[in-house]
């Protein structure tokens, strides 16, 4: 990172980790049955607090969309048409509004019982077909607290807008990584001693490529490949059109003190996340303009989720990272940091910046500047993505 704008960075939020981490142990966290069914609704899970709370029901099968029900103010009825009988016993606790749910088999119909700690009502309901890293069908029912009942269509995410991504862990796919070297042509990024950090960040991303196909599982891509200037919006551009798995952007870290040094990791905050919203506006590329019949609603839904999933997973993989990264260099304090940068936007695409160490600090430019020492940073980083990609991607939930 160039200096001037390392300073913004440091002044962005830290929140949104808080919230991403949060969410990712919300949906590890998942209530259910601890013998979930192979088949029908596999689990109940739910995300948010008591003024909107969503419900997740995972299915093996899409349903159709049958209107909800309250046949009392505290209880609501989703039947699940074509969905299998759960097995006895299929409920549990519920959270947020929900205090308990129950799916049961009435007259022939599957259906999910909730018995709400107050009234609600439904804000929307909405399909997912499998995607994002998920293997099923997902059922969402968005809750508000309130006394209005209204009507709520379903709308069903199509399958075409979602990538389809196996969850199982022995996937002939081979992951795509993307690897963006810092900087470049007449930007050359900070200044060490006597190193421009885009060399730096060009020569790790090569070795980093290089240690990734060896391994043969991986298609990597590199937004750069030699000493050219490339637009930041380009190298998003690049991430998406390899409908990249997993985006890390190289970079090496400037600053006064000479003494100051270590890596650090980022990934987007709450603020890049609505600006992504933005930029990208509802028909972002995630969703092809040329599909018809899909009205902004169901758009932004997906653009939700997948922000919020794809931040998840980012937040995940900082954290991997970190661990396998602090084995070879010291870790600047407060090393997970969230930064709305633009390189970060491509809201379906998990992505993180690794500050691989200062470039202003001797003992990191050595570190950085001999293939040796660079070698085994870049091997941890590489470790770090083997890790990754062998834990399954978490549920979207809350
Ligand atoms: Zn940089």
């Amino acid at each position: 990172m160039a200096k001037k704008r390392l300073s913004r960075w440091i002044a962005a939020a830290f929140a949104g980790l808080a919230a991403a981490l949060s969410g990712a142990v919300l949906a590890a966290a998942a209530v259910g049955a601890s013998d979930s069914p192979q088949e029908g609704v596999l689990k109940v899970r739910f995300g948010g607090d008591r003024a909107q709370t969503r419900v997740v029901i995972d299915l093996d099968r899409p349903t159709s969309a049958t209107e909800v029900s309250f046949p009392s103010p505290g209880r609501l009825i989703a039947p699940l048409p074509k969905i299998a009988a759960p097995p006895p016993g299929f409920d549990g606790a519920g959270s947020g509004l929900v205090r308990r749910w129950l799916v049961d088999r009435v007259g022939g119909q599957t259906r999910l019982q909730l018995d709400l700690d107050e009234q609600a009502t439904v804000k929307r309901r909405f399909l997912l077909p499998p995607g994002e890293g998920v293997g099923h069908w997902r059922y969402v029912i968005d809750l508000e607290s309130g006394t209005v009942i209204r009507p709520v269509t379903l709308a069903t995410v199509p399958a075409a807008a979602v990538k389809i991504r196996s969850v199982a862990p022995d996937i002939k796919r081979r992951r795509v990584v993307v690897i963006d070297a810092g900087h470049g042509g007449k930007d050359p990024g900070a200044m060490g001693a006597g190193t421009r950090e885009k060399d730096v960040t060009l020569a790790a991303a090569r070795a980093l490529k290089k240690r990734l196909e060896a391994s043969g599982v991986y298609r990597v891509v590199l937004t750069r490949d030699s000493d050219v200037f490339i637009p930041l919006e380009e190298r998003v551009r690049i991430a998406r059109k390899a409908d990249a798995d997993l985006f890390i952007s190289l970079h090496a870290d400037s600053g006064p003190d000479a003494a100051t040094r270590g890596a650090s990791v980022y990934t987007l905050s709450e603020k890049g996340a609505d600006r992504a919203a933005k930029v990208l506006g509802p028909q972002g590329m995630l969703i092809p303009a040329s599909r018809p019949g899909r009205d902004q609603t169901t758009n932004q839904i997906l653009l939700d989720l997948t922000q919020r999933s794809t931040k998840n997973r980012s937040a995940v993989f900082a954290e991997t990272l970190l661990r396998h990264v602090g084995d070879e260099t010291p870790l600047l304090r407060r090393s997970h940091r969230d930064a709305g940068f633009v390189v970060l936007l491509a809201p379906e695409v998990p992505a993180v910046l690794l500050e691989m160490g200062f470039i202003t600090s001797p003992a990191d430019e050595r570190l950085l500047t001999n293939a040796d020492s660079r070698g085994r940073l870049i091997d941890a980083v590489g470790n770090a993505i083997d890790a990754f990609f062998q834990r399954p991607a978490p549920t979207i939930a809350g």
